[in-house]
């Protein structure tokens, strides 16, 4: 494996190589060599190369790519979902059902929106002049994704920036590089131009800090920590470029006494555990009436308890390893420090099951007794781990929901449609559901509130923070002497 650049597959100038491992086994799945210095430069060279006349196709040019492209990732369905598994440790059947099939709809999706790409109509706004406003590409944009979603996220941060007439060079995770650069092959194959994608796999504080950092790149995309989008933000500073941060999330889920208590809990299970809890969405703190707090902590970590860990193949299991063993430790130490100020209910440990072998896997975690201020509530854990705590009425429910330094997504549950319309209206986040908690569609916005970031993944909402309006004004009286000149002229 290698790196993408100017329409080519080269090998890494850094003369280093690093093992992809499929964390659900331990075992190696590829390995690549990682970009230097020398690559960043010659990918940045080849996106500025390939902008003039990638910014000049027609929509319905970018579009007929794209569609050709989605058909190229139909054909290759089954590919791209064992790639994807086999360096993230998810279960090949989300892989199958989730990750491949929500990327081509994406990409059908921004097929369709690049031909709807405009500016406003000319209208006179003085009666002297001409106005209009024109839509346009910003040029170079540097990107840089998380090993969640591996495909998912090259397609969020590819898809929108290319659509409107940008190129572009992504660094994904170091540890998920595969899907990233078959996606940017994939493109090529469909007729785009050499140059318009790059990709560099790399390490973040080196390829990645220096792409962000890089005078010639126009426009910076980050979505990962909020402790890494504070230095994405301070290199931004250097030439004041354009960002788009998409940022961490501790997602409040609110049962209220009204709820449908099964649904609430079927979609706990869900809303928490889905990718293995490694979702910036995925609720982790479950705010429960008191009322109905015990049925709800009961029947969870019931279901908790019942869950299977598998690895890809297994059919039978409901959710996978996590992403790396690094990471599975960052989840039990989290885990481990909630023991000496709360209660764990279910989970809490490294499982040794039969057939798990050597995974990084970890088992789905019901946390209770935490203060509101304790770590296992305020930080995120990234994991299969939810915590509950109880609220007594609704200015409380919202007051917890909002208590929080993140504000990206949030559910509410109830049967009653003034507390959803409250809930919805008072809770700070970029998407709040109610009674269901993860959906995502390629039409609909995604993206944070307060320090969960600024900008918007999917939908046409995403075109503006990869394009830039211009107005442009035409005088009509063709005189010498304006009406306006009277300001500076003097004129008798
Ligand atoms: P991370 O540590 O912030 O890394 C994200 C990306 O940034 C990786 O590609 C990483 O490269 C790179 N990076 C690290 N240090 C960098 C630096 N100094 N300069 C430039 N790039 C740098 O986050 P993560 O642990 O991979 O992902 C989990 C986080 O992402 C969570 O906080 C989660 O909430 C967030 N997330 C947010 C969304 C959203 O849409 N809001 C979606 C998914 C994930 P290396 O891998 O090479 O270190
Ligand atoms: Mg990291």
């Amino acid at each position: 494996m290698h790196q993408f650049i100017n329409g080519k597959a080269v090998t890494g100038a850094s003369g280093a190589t690093q093992d992809v491992i499929n964390p659900a086994t331990g075992e190696v799945t590829a390995t690549v060599t990682l970009a230097g210095l020398r690559d960043l430069e010659a990918a940045v060279a080849s996106a500025r190369a390939a902008f003039p006349a990638w910014s000049r196709t027609t929509p319905g040019e970018r579009s007929a790519i794209l569609q050709r492209f989605a058909r190229i990732l139909e054909a290759r369905a089954e590919e791209f979902a064992q790639a994807e598994s086999s360096q993230t440790g998810k279960p090949l059947r989300l892989c199958r059902e989730f990750d491949v099939p929500g990327t081509i709809d994406n990409v059908d999706f921004f097929a369709g929106a690049a031909r709807n790409l405009e500016g406003k109509a000319m209208a006179e706004y003085s009666a002297d002049h001409t106005s209009a406003i024109r839509r346009e590409a910003i040029g170079v944009i540097g990107s840089i994704a998380p090993w969640n979603y591996p495909l998912q996220m090259a397609a969020w941060k590819i898809l929108p920036a290319i659509a409107a007439g940008n190129t572009i060079i992504l660094k994904p995770a170091e540890i998920t590089p595969l899907t990233s650069v078959m996606f940017a092959e994939a493109l090529s194959e469909a007729g785009l131009p050499d140059g318009v994608v790059n990709v560099l796999v790399g390490s973040g504080s080196t390829i990645g800090a220096a792409l962000m950092r890089h005078p010639q790149v126009d426009m910076v995309s980050f979505t990962g920590s909020t402790a890494v989008g504070r230095t994405v933000l301070e290199a931004a500073a250097v030439n004041a470029k354009r960002v788009h941060l998409e940022l961490g999330g501790k997602a409040p889920f609110v049962v209220f006494d009204d709820a449908d208590i099964d649904a609430a809990v079927h979609g706990a299970v869900a809303g928490s555990l889905i990718n293995s809890g490694q979702d910036c969405t995925a609720a982790t703190r479950a705010l429960v009436h008191r009322s109905v707090y015990q049925e709800f902590v009961d029947k969870l970590a019931a279901r908790f308890d019942g869950i299977v860990l598998g690895t890809p193949e297994n059919d039978g299991a409901d959710i996978g390893s996590l992403s790396s063993f690094r990471h599975r430790d960052h989840v039990a130490g989290m885990v481990e420090r909630a023991r000496g100020y709360a209660r764990v209910v279910a989970g809490g440990y490294v499982p040794t099951d039969d057939g798990l072998g050597d995974g990084a896997f970890y088992r789905p975690t019901l946390i209770v007794d935490a203060a509101p201020d304790s770590e296992i509530v305020k930080n995120e854990v990234f994991g299969p781990v939810l915590v509950v705590l109880p609220f007594d009425d609704d200015d409380e429910a919202i007051a917890l929901a909002n208590d929080t330094v993140y504000g990206l997504a949030a559910s509410a549950w109830t049967s009653n449609i003034q507390r959803a319309l409250r809930a919805t209206r008072e809770i700070k986040a970029g998407c709040v559901w109610v009674n269901d908690h993860i959906p995502i569609i390629s039409e609909m916005p995604h993206g944070g509130f307060k320090q969960s970031g600024f900008g918007k993944d999917m939908s046409a909402y995403s075109f503006e923070e990869y394009t830039q309006v211009k107005h442009v004004m035409f005088e009509l009286g063709g005189v010498v002497e304006k009406d306006w000149h009277r300001t500076i002229f003097a004129l008798r």
